[in-house]
């Protein structure tokens, strides 16, 4: 643990920890959604569907890994059990039971509007009390907003497609 890191942020560092614990928990449901996704993904377009699908898991395992750095600096510990990241998440999971590319494309762009909500209400909560998490964070929202035109852009190719045959 970060002794300086932590002295920091001060009487603040715990009720940071306890959000960014929340996005931890958030991240790696999102990277079990998009990989499971990815490899259970069936319809038109599957090919640039699992491509994208299967970039966006690896970035947000990378998310959960910024997390996971910044919690232990700030002396708070990680959820460690996965059963626990139901309690925590904001976001949660929703299991890919309909295979069809817009059925999954459409759970990734709720998961992805839902990051998008939490991590600009987390800015707004750390702002001006913890720069170095502030970084943290909006580089991490930087990537949501990306995915998340990235899912509307393959809906809307998928749309274009379907109307023509
Ligand atoms: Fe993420
Ligand atoms: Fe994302
Ligand atoms: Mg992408």
């Amino acid at each position: 643990m970060g002794i300086k890191a932590a002295g920091i942020v001060g009487k603040d560092a715990s009720g940071i920890v306890t959000s960014l614990r929340k996005a931890y928990c958030d991240e790696w449901f999102a990277y079990y959604q998009y990989w499971v996704g990815a490899r259970v993904i069936r319809g038109p377009s599957r090919a640039a569907a699992i491509k994208e699908l299967v970039e966006h898991a690896e970035d947000e395992l990378r998310h959960a890994d910024m997390l996971a750095k910044r919690i232990i600096q700030l002396g708070g510990a990680l959820v460690l059990k996965p059963e626990d990241w139901y309690a925590h998440a904001a976001c949660g999971y929703a299991p890919p039971e309909d295979p069809f590319v817009r059925a999954v494309l459409a759970q990734n762009l709720t998961a992805e509007r839902c990051a998008i909500g939490v991590y600009d209400g987390l800015i707004r909560e750390v702002g001006g009390k913890d720069a170095a998490t502030c970084d943290i964070i909006t580089e991490i929202l930087q990537d949501e907003l990306e995915h998340e035109e990235d899912i509307e852009g393959l809906l809307y190719d998928l749309d274009a497609l379907m109307k023509k045959g």
